[in-house]
């Protein structure tokens, strides 16, 4: 019989592709961006044709057959398969590990049957859930403007929604859906939001709004079930609208119209490990692949954002005001901890603030970024303090589950009784997480309904949606949270903020440390008052005069964020400089250093500055030695060149260290 070749992605640490034989007639070839089963090395792998040919240079007797294509399934586009290939190329992995990984697990199993089940599923799926749409509440001018810029842009067209906390964006971005829908009956739309926290809260306006559409969700606590779904819904182009989080970017979209990328500025769109891409830098190369509008929303603009919408890259949209009639920003006033010294984490004057709110019946929002009881234990006798035997970090006390946890290795220990080097029985808690704050509480204000969210109080499935859920049904006087809690929710009852620690990043190495600093503030304090309510924040600092604070008083992001710029062009730092980071990790830090040495030495550069290796501010985690290279340079194509032969002189050096190259590192 005939038979043609088929070149099949995989995912494997290597950089290539595999050819397979596949017996077939002519004209009866697989096409590209259809699956493929095949046998690599001992295990049977799902890969991704890119390209069917008729010759190959693997000699017959090694050519295997492939086992089977995925015929029931769609092919995956070209512009997918562009978009994977894009996104491997400019962060130097190999295609396979960019594009497999991107599609669901049960798709890339040896058996169809998830498949199958999920086709069959689908197509029984009535796309009309019956009710009448929710009313479109009447834009203000600012609003309208915006929606009709975003609903009838054409062509590649990045926009900034830059508009202040509570100034309805997301009726902004619902209004423009609305049109680009309507405009287009095959059209889809893929918004992103930056927790998976804040899909249900998208999802049921969404729903509510345009309940004959198809919605997809696509984030990381689905099942396995649900993913396979939602994702051929969207394959598919029967989901009309898929909201989702970073991972959603690679997802396909054969008639993709609009992106909204939501709190565009926030760091969890990119990925910290694996395959370290910016969901929103790869939604904007998508938008422009597809010649289409994207749309960057938040009140805290990226720099790198905001510095494109200055110099017209990008352009931008302003909504001034709060939305909500009456509802103006919260008054911000600076409580100093010098003067007023806290009892149990809290000054005087954000307990009085609270039992005020608990009167009048109306919601407080305590900030801590800070999870556990205590950051550390420690002994006043002799000096010992509950270090990680692990990592370069302490153990942090947590007193529900009576546990010592490193919340870099997850190395947990009972809580000793006595100390384990002099003896002394009374071990003390230094410093304060939101547990120990919410034991505070509850013995300050006994009648009070407080509730904690973090990391700790919703690790079972469904139990954050749980707790936001009591808080808009306003179930609690006072809530406690670490940043889960700081970013878009809009708790109507909510009219006072207090911001319990916030003076250890003013002084960070990181030189990022500021902008986020300024946007987690302008977050948070955004939290009150966005329904009407009379509304303060509190921001408790024993650095009271510090220009950042003065800016977050203000409400001052324009300033703000013109100082920093000024600040990063004269220290030639990103958005002004362009980076990527060698990270090595070996058993003893001399190793990585070493490596590091050699992987610096390795190429000679052009316009490419290549720094010292130096270890990394954590250096040890899991008894792992950890250091970093940075390599800058002030053009883009002229660093990714570099890169592109440096990952060649990299594996040539053929190191046993482990390393790996991060672009557009966040973290330095
Ligand atoms: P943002 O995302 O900009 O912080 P939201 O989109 O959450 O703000 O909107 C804040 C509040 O304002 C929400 O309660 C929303 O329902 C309300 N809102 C938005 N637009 C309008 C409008 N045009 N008229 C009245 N209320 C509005
Ligand atoms: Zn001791
Ligand atoms: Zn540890």
């Amino acid at each position: 019989m005939a038979h043609c070749i088929l070149q099949i992605a995989l995912d494997t640490p290597l950089d290539s592709v595999f050819d397979y034989r596949w017996p077939c007639e002519p004209g009866a070839e697989p096409l590209v961006g259809q699956l493929a089963l095949v046998s690599f090395g001992r295990r049977e792998a799902v890969g991704l044709i890119v390209a069917v040919k008729h010759e190959t240079d693997v000699p017959a007797d090694k050519l295997k057959d492939a086992l089977a294509v995925r015929s029931q399934l769609a092919p995956l586009s070209e512009r997918w398969i562009r978009l994977a290939r894009f996104a491997a190329g400019y962060y130097h992995r190999p295609l396979g590990e960019v594009a497999l990984p991107g599609l669901p697990k049960n798709l890339r199993v040896p058996s169809t049957v998830a498949l199958d089940r999920a086709l069959k599923k689908l197509a029984r799926l009535d796309a009309a859930h019956d009710a009448a749409p929710a009313g479109m509440p009447a834009l203000n001018s600012a609003q309208r403007q915006a929606a009709d810029v975003i609903g009838g842009a054409q062509g590649f067209t990045p926009l900034l929604l830059y508009g202040v906390t509570g100034s309805g964006k997301t009726e902004v971005y619902l209004q423009a859906c609305a049109q680009v829908l309507a405009r287009d009956a095959d059209a889809q739309i893929l918004v992103l939001v930056p927790e998976i926290n804040l899909t249900p809260q998208l999802e049921a306006n969404i729903r509510a709004r345009f309940p004959g559409v198809m919605l997809a969700t696509l984030h990381s606590s689905l099942s396995e079930g649900e993913r396979m779904l939602h994702w051929l819904a969207a394959h598919q182009g029967r989901a009309r609208i898929v909201l989702g989080t970073r991972l959603a970017i690679l997802a396909s979209l054969p008639n993709l119209k609009l992106i909204v990328i939501d709190e565009e500025h926030d760091p969890s769109y990119k990925q910290q490990e694996g395959l370290r891409y910016s969901a929103r830098d790869l939604a904007v190369w998508r938008a422009h692949q597809l010649g289409i509008p994207i749309v960057l929303g938040s009140a805290t603009p990226s720099l790198e954002s905001w510095h494109h919408a200055q110099t017209g890259r990008y352009r931008k949209l302003e909504l001034r005001e709060r939305a909500v009639r009456d509802a103006v920003l919260p008054r911000v006033r600076l409580v100093d901890m010098e003067r007023d010294k806290p009892r149990e984490g809290l000054t005087a004057t954000l307990m009085q603030a609270l039992r005020q709110r608990l009167e009048r019946g109306e919601q407080s929002l305590l900030f801590l970024n800070r999870r556990g009881y205590a950051p550390v234990l420690c002994c006043d006798a002799c000096g010992w303090i509950s270090n990680c035997t692990r990592c370069t970090s302490f153990m942090v006390l947590h007193k529900p589950e009576r546990r010592l946890r490193c919340h870099h290795c997850s190395l947990e220990l009972r809580i000793p009784h006595a100390c384990p080097t002099c003896g002394n029985i009374d071990l003390q808690p230094l410093g304060r997480g939101t547990q120990r704050i919410e034991e505070g509480l509850q013995a300050l204000f006994p009648q009070a309904r407080i509730l904690r969210i973090d990391a700790d109080s919703t690790r079972l499935k469904g139990s954050a949606q749980a707790a936001f859920d009591s808080v808009h049904r306003g179930e609690v006087d006072i809530l406690i949270g670490t940043q889960m809690v700081a970013k878009g929710h809009d708790f109507k009852k909510l009219s006072l903020v207090g911001i319990l620690n916030p003076d250890t990043a003013l002084f960070s190495q990181d030189y990022r440390a500021s902008e986020r600093l300024f946007a987690q503030l302008m977050q948070v304090a955004g939290r009150a008052g966005r329904a009407g309510l009379e509304s303060e924040v509190l921001i408790q600092s024993r650095y009271c005069t510090h220009p950042l604070y003065g800016a977050v008083m203000r409400h001052d992001y324009d300033r703000f964020a013109g100082d920093l710029l000024e600040e990063r062009r004269q220290a030639a730092l990103p958005p002004y400089m362009y980076q990527a980071l060698l990270r090595a990790e070996a058993p003893e830090l001399a190793v990585a250093i070493a490596f590091l040495e050699a992987a610096r030495d390795s190429v000679a550069a052009d316009a490419i500055v290549i720094n010292d290796p130096i270890p990394m501010t954590m250096t040890r985690v899991h008894n792992v030695e950890r250091a970093q290279l940075l390599v800058e340079s002030g053009s883009r194509p002229a660093l990714q060149a570099f890169l592109v032969q440096w990952v060649d002189a990299l594996r040539a050096l053929k190191s046993r260290v482990r390393w790996s190259l991060e672009v557009d590192p966040l973290d330095i």
